[in-house]
């Protein structure tokens, strides 16, 4: 099946075009159509597979159907999600998706001050990003309110949970019209999950499941290179040189003071990069990123931690330099090729068959 088969209006299939997919990932074939018929989704699927595009593609085309409009402070599509980080980068897939429509999209998560969020909500929005504590918070000061409904989205439900977020989802499931389609998302099913999710779907749901994928997908080049870790700086130089066509890399390192290093090394060689670590302020990374965004840098390099993992932007190649490798034996090395593929895997996803490199030293 190709996206041109899907029955989606023209300013999506523009837009699905233009972000560079061709055919629809398992969990968008599977999903697409029965969301489009109005139904009831419980989808058992973790970030990663396209579960975004196969959630936010048919609501968009519910909306453009619909010929309803946003009343004043109300959202036509809610989406709840665990994090900011994740509520930023799913409300940037629902505006590149809706890019060559009239749609409004708007996120609002907690931690920041709450006045250009609430100014955005005065029009109304269609779809409407929001963590749990912050949309409870605008309700409160009547900043928004859920009455006027059309499609619920909640997004990665187990980690809500873990997150101890149980009760804000009841308070904001309690707000919403009894009218309305819903979609419910989570990597693992277990029974508290489930009954959250009978909680808030309607009787008999279309269920799609779809497993992680656990080998390295193809379009993903890899190569491992074992040398001396003296020689790291001067092969990555080499591989970038060698190169052209990777105008977009991520490096990953383990350490913060080996990601200055390898900016170091880089900078020095000229290649325009930077590092991204805890020891940056949120503005200076964010600064980073913005300039990866926009290639006004080559190189990004990254400390290898989940949350921020999340948070990096799409690149065409991703080389992870694991310094640590020299202190432990073989058999504990962590970064597997598997478990570096799962990163590779989400920031290398591009039709253009991307090369994923890692680099360690030699431990024989
Ligand atoms: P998600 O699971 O929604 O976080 O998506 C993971 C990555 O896959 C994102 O970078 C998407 O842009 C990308 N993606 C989603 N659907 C497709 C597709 N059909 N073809 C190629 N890439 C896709």
């Amino acid at each position: 099946m190709m996206f041109a088969d899907l029955p989606l209006a023209n300013p999506l299939q523009r837009a699905i075009r233009a972000v560079g997919y061709e055919t629809p990932t398992p969990i968008q074939e599977k999903s697409i159509p029965s969301l489009l018929e109005g139904r009831d989704l419980l989808g058992i699927a973790q970030t990663g597979t396209g579960k975004t595009a196969a959630f936010a593609l048919p609501i968009l085309q519910r909306l453009l159907e619909s010929g309803n409009f946003r009343a004043p402070k109300t959202c036509r599509v809610l989406v709840l999600l665990p994090t900011r980080e994740l509520a930023i980068q799913v409300e940037e897939c629902f505006r590149q998706y809706a890019q060559f429509t009239a749609i409004s999209t708007a996120c609002i998560f907690g931690g920041v001050n709450d006045a250009s969020q609430k100014r955005n909500l005065i029009r109304g929005v269609d779809v409407l990003v929001a963590t749990p504590g912050r949309l409870l918070d605008l309700i409160g000061q009547k900043a928004v309110s859920l009455k006027k409904l059309e499609v619920f989205v909640l997004d990665e439900a187990d980690r809500m949970l873990d997150m101890g977020f149980i009760h804000d989802i009841r308070k904001v499931v309690a707000l919403l019209p009894q009218n309305r389609q819903n979609l419910f998302f989570s990597a693992t099913m277990p029974d508290s999950i489930l009954d959250l999710a009978k909680s808030i779907l309607h009787a008999d749901p279309v269920r799609v499941e779809v497993a992680p994928q656990s080998t390295p997908i193809e379009r993903i080049h890899q190569e491992l290179y074992r040398i001396d870790k003296r020689r790291k700086g001067a092969l990555l130089k080499e591989l970038l040189a060698g190169h052209p066509e990777m105008q977009k890399v991520l490096v990953f390192c383990r350490t913060k003071h080996g990601a200055d290093k390898i900016v170091r090394v880089l900078e020095k060689a000229g290649v325009k990069c930077s590092a991204i670590h805890g020891n940056k302020s949120q503005n200076r990374r964010q600064e980073a990123l913005g300039k990866f965004k926009k290639e006004e840098i080559r190189v990004l390099v990254a400390t290898d931690s989940r949350p921020r993992k999340r948070k990096l932007p799409k690149a065409n190649s991703a080389m992870r330099a694991a310094g640590c490798l020299a202190t432990r034996p073989a058999a504990k090395i962590p970064e597997t090729p598997k478990g570096k593929s799962r990163a590779a895997k989400r920031r290398c996803r591009t039709p253009r068959s991307p090369r994923s490199s890692k680099m360690r030293r030699n431990l024989s």
